[in-house]
């Protein structure tokens, strides 16, 4: 299997238990339980010494094909698809965190990540340090005895900013603390996490797994690559599990009790998602740089923000990381808030919508949608402006694209 390009691998993984009827797609199954034939045979499965299923809330057939699809092609130790991107982080933040505890990341996330810890794990004791991530000094200085992860998003959402990951993961190497990163933006196709030292790496599958918007996923790609020996919390695992003490205890407990697996129908949906994944990043992205670059050109457009742009400043760091495409999303701000929805709502075929990566173009006005439950002292520290919109490139025609652009620009 090793010689087989990405594109070929995405396509390769046999069934664990030969189908009765040479089904090409693994069956989706939608039961809640698995039947035993006697007492033994299900102590030793609700032991894991068998490895055999028990209930679809802990794992599933269907479910556990996907995961080792994903690890197939990552070469992860271990995959966990859960049933959002949120759940993923959660099961994730849980895991790793502790009342007295803290996780050094930046201020520039995702809404609903942040208000995860700056709201909800504040109130168990896990502290937020946000800095700048690109500034090695701010990173060190808030690391102490008691940061259980540094964490990032790849390509910031909607800022774009790109971390240099080779500084941070030196940094977090060198501190002994585990690198986690939710690379979301960019597709396993073009970007592997492991080989960029990240140890626990997060996907919203939402987005450009689940093919076209089909479902809500998310899953958590274990690497190996720390050393959990080290680790305040997960030390006692480590001896048990060793390079899996992570995954050992989000399995054995976390996720268990968080009760928050992908279904059946959704693994389906989203293996699906994955046959396709590289074409349809690929065709996404290249028609992001095309309009990035005409973008530039066209009036009412005050700036225009995409990492794969000549003049961007992240540009060097982004084609060093990520290659040519830096993603399928840009965001360009206009003179007004106003300014903003009145583009939005002239658009044709453009869908004023939220998501990312889905089949079809989505825009958004990111300050009164996704941000609006922060206050204005908050968005100002977060970089989310009133006068951006982001647009989620689709599949559509480029041409056609501008188009709806330019058109709803004047
Ligand atoms: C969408 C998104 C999430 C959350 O994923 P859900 O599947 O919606 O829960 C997390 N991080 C990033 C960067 C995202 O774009």
């Amino acid at each position: 299997m090793k010689d087989l390009s990405f594109e070929n691998k995405l396509y390769q993984s046999s069934y664990p238990r030969e189908d009765v009827y040479n089904a090409l797609q693994m069956p989706v199954y939608n039961n809640a339980a698995f039947e035993f034939n006697t007492a033994e045979e299900m102590e030793a499965a609700f032991a894991g010494q068998s490895g055999e299923h028990t209930y679809s809330r802990i794992s599933n057939p269907t479910v556990q094909y996907f995961e080792n699809r994903i690890k197939n092609i990552t070469g992860a130790l271990s995959v966990t698809a859960l049933n959002s991107g949120m759940a993923a982080i959660c099961n994730t933040f849980i895991t790793l965190g502790y009342s007295g505890a803290n996780i050094v990341t930046s201020r520039h996330l995702f809404g609903n990540t942040y208000s995860l810890l700056n709201t909800t794990l504040k109130a168990f004791g896990v502290e937020a340090r946000f800095c700048d991530l690109n500034d090695p000094e701010a990173v060190k200085a808030n690391i102490d005895k008691n940061t259980c992860a540094v964490f990032l998003e790849i390509i910031t959402n909607p800022q774009l900013e790109v971390v240099n990951l080779d500084v941070l993961a030196a940094i977090a190497k060198e501190k002994e603390i585990p690198l986690v990163a939710d690379t979301t933006i960019i597709p396993f196709c073009v970007f592997n996490a492991g080989k960029a030292g990240i140890d626990i790496e997060i996907v919203s599958s939402t987005k450009y797994i689940s093919g076209g918007a089909t479902s809500i996923g998310g899953m958590i790609v274990d690497y190996g690559t720390y050393d959990w020996s080290k680790s305040t919390k997960l030390a006692s695992n480590a001896s048990e599990a060793g390079k899996l003490a992570f995954t050992h205890k989000m399995k054995k407990e976390i996720h268990r009790n968080l009760g928050a697996y992908m279904t059946p129908q959704a693994a389906h949906q989203q293996t699906i998602g994955l046959e396709t994944l590289s074409l349809r990043f690929n065709r996404a992205a290249e028609t992001c740089l095309a309009l990035a670059q005409a973008l530039q050109k066209v009036e009412g457009i005050e700036s225009i923000n995409y990492p794969g742009l000549e003049n961007n400043r992240f540009y060097e760091i982004s084609q060093r990381q990520f290659g040519k495409y830096p993603g399928a999303m840009l965001t360009f701000d206009l003179q007004s808030k106003e300014a903003c929805f009145s583009f939005l709502n002239k658009l044709k075929f453009i869908k004023r919508a939220t998501n990312l990566f889905d089949n079809k173009s989505l825009a958004i006005h990111p300050e009164s949608t996704i941000y609006v439950n922060f206050n204005k002292e908050e968005k100002e520290k977060m970089h989310i402006s009133p006068k951006t919109i982001r647009l989620s490139v689709g599949l559509e025609n480029s041409d056609d694209i501008l188009q709806d652009i330019v058109a709803s620009l004047k």
